[in-house]
């Protein structure tokens, strides 16, 4: 049995996430942990949610609350949305937990006595009536080159230019609006990604087979220009994990935090921690997972995420882990996305454009997105949502192909047999071709599956889908019946059993529809077809069975239409 380590890019707390954030890494993380599952592999499907750095400290005091119940109170929002949509996390932790801040403060002392964090005198806006340092892109004032009068600290929106807050003409706090601000010296630790360049660069190197869009985007960040650079890991905030070498204090870094970039992919680790105590497992239990010195050398790792976040998982926690001098498991694939954008323009969180996760719930179920999603996913270039995709896409796919066959075969067996699968009649050619187009079929579904190809699998499964509504046009059992009842009941016996096969492998991308499916044909032998012979008589003679309620419904033309004016922007 294979061991399957899979983690998909943590969701930031401060807010529901759009369709976009959803395809992007944790919803096809899903569908390989299920489909892996199905095969029987062992697997450890991880995601949390990312909680420390200024925007969760704004979040909060926008919310009128204190940043720590702020967070407690959206991880338990986003944890029963990951829910809704039937994401099988074996455990959705969260970065502030107490294993998060034992392993970053672990790492750091590691990285320390390695000599890979060099301590730097930086100047710093502090603003008095905040009672805090001001992060470059909560300072505004007015641009210097433009004269825009809300230009940020590290950019003017406007024309553009890059900035540093001392450019600003009359610049105040993005949070009070004070002007009362004044430059200071701070210390802050910098993790030397330079000196590590080399190391990292023959590990990428060694990636022969991981996607271009992963592998180029990460030796773009090792070459270009002066290279690697050297990343500050600290930050005056007060919220975050408290700098602390180890477990010892850390002289001059009183009051300071670790930057979230720096402890968000630790959580990837701390979550297995976490997951282990919410069940009653040991240390070693969750270990045997991620030290490849206590049983991990085994497993493979597979990591999900959007394209902006490559240089994260390429670089710096590499980084972090190479440079521990530890024996952590590094990852063996990362799987990286393109974006999704929303009817000709982007998804924006800020404008409230494009459908969040808790609406799209609120509208249909799961199943219909996760097929959309899935089957479209921005793989080898951006993607586009529109509502006419998406409506032609479920009610052909999934209402007319799949759920229609489901429908059709089984009132015509209630109708003529009874509801129980008929005796009668041998199969012929015609059903030695299904066979033979089936088995080839899932030996290429499962091609795509293993090597996480996700449209080309989605397509794969949508042709085996069509082969039943084949078969059933050919074979006519309704015109059989007439002549030969005895061959059409050997028909809806293959038929029968083909809703079953199919509720077996679509069960990655459909989970709810398959699972009503195989209750419906009374079956709960979900084993993974190895071949079309065995599965297609599964279901023998004499097995009760009942009409599935519809299974997918058609999206009208009005439904379309309504919602196309409803999430056009400014969320409700
Ligand atoms: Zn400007």
């Amino acid at each position: 049995m294979a061991r399957h380590l899979i983690t998909s890019a943590i969701p930031y707390i401060n807010g529901i996430k759009h369709l976009g954030n959803l395809v992007g890494s944790q919803l096809p993380a899903d569908l390989y942990a299920r489909y892996l599952r199905a095969r029987g592999d062992e697997v450890m499907f991880l995601c949390a949610t990312d909680e420390h750095g200024t925007p969760a400290e704004l979040a909060a005091a926008k919310a009128g609350k204190p940043v720590d119940e702020f967070c407690r109170e959206m991880h338990a929002v986003q944890s029963e949305i990951a829910d809704g949509f039937r994401l099988s996390f074996d455990h959705f932790g969260r970065s502030s937990s107490p294993q998060n801040h034992r392993l970053t403060q672990h790492f750091a002392g590691r990285l320390a006595d390695a000599g890979l964090i060099r301590e730097v005198s930086e100047k710093q806006v502090y603003s008095n009536a905040d009672g805090r340092f001001l992060p470059d892109r909560y300072i505004e004032g007015t641009c210097p080159n433009c004269g825009y009068d809300k230009a940020r600290g590290d950019q003017c929106e406007n024309c553009t230019k890059q900035l540093d807050p001392t450019d600003l003409i009359d610049p105040r706090s993005a949070i009070s609006g004070s002007t009362d601000l004044e430059v200071r010296e701070t210390k802050h630790l910098y993790l030397r990604q330079s000196d590590m360049r080399g190391k990292l660069q023959e590990w990428i190197d060694s990636k022969t087979d991981w996607p271009v869009l992963t592998t180029s985007i990460a030796k773009k960040w090792l070459n270009d220009g002066d290279g690697l650079q050297d990343r500050g890991i600290t930050r005056d905030l007060d919220w975050g994990i408290p700098v602390k070498k180890g477990t010892e204090d850390w002289p001059g870094m009183e009051g300071k935090v670790f930057y979230v970039w720096f402890d968000a992919p630790i959580e990837y680790i701390a979550c297995a921690g976490e997951w282990a105590e919410a069940n009653g497992k040991t240390n070693a239990d969750w270990e045997r997972w991620w030290r490849t010195d206590k049983g991990a050398d085994d497993v493979r790792y597979t990591q999900f995420m959007g394209k902006d976040n490559v240089p994260f998982h390429t670089l710096s926690f590499p980084a972090t882990i190479l440079g521990s001098g530890e024996p952590w498991k590094l990852v063996d694939y990362i799987k990286s996305f393109n974006y999704l954008n929303y009817d000709g323009g982007q998804f924006s969180t800020s404008q409230g454009r494009g459908v969040f996760m808790d609406q799209a719930l609120e509208i249909l179920p799961a199943d219909y997105w996760r097929w959309w999603l899935l089957s479209h996913a921005p793989e080898s270039s951006d993607s586009e949502f529109t509502w006419e995709n998406f409506q032609g896409s479920v009610n052909k796919d999934l209402a007319d192909v799949l759920g229609n066959f489901a429908s059709r075969v089984t009132k015509f067996c209630r109708s003529k047999f009874g509801e129980e699968v008929p005796d009668g009649g041998t199969p012929g050619d015609r059903e030695a071709q299904l066979s033979a187009a089936l088995d080839s079929g899932l030996a290429e579904y499962q091609a795509h599956m293993d090597a996480i190809e996700i449209r080309k699998a989605a397509n794969a499964l949508r042709a085996l889908w069509v082969l039943g509504n084949e078969y059933l046009q050919d074979a006519a059992p309704w015109a059989t019946f007439k002549e030969d009842p005895q061959t059409a009941a050997m028909q809806i016996r293959t038929a029968l059993n083909l809703i079953r096969f199919y509720a077996v492998i679509s069960s990655p991308f459909i989970p709810d529809a398959s699972a009503q499916l195989l209750t419906a044909m009374h079956s709960e032998n979900a084993t993974w077809p190895t071949d079309a012979a065995s599965a297609l008589s599964a279901l023998q003679v004499g097995h009760a069975f009942s009409v599935p309620d519809v299974t997918f419904r058609k999206i009208t033309d009005e439904e379309r239409e309504s919602w196309q004016e409803r999430f056009s922007g400014t969320r409700d």
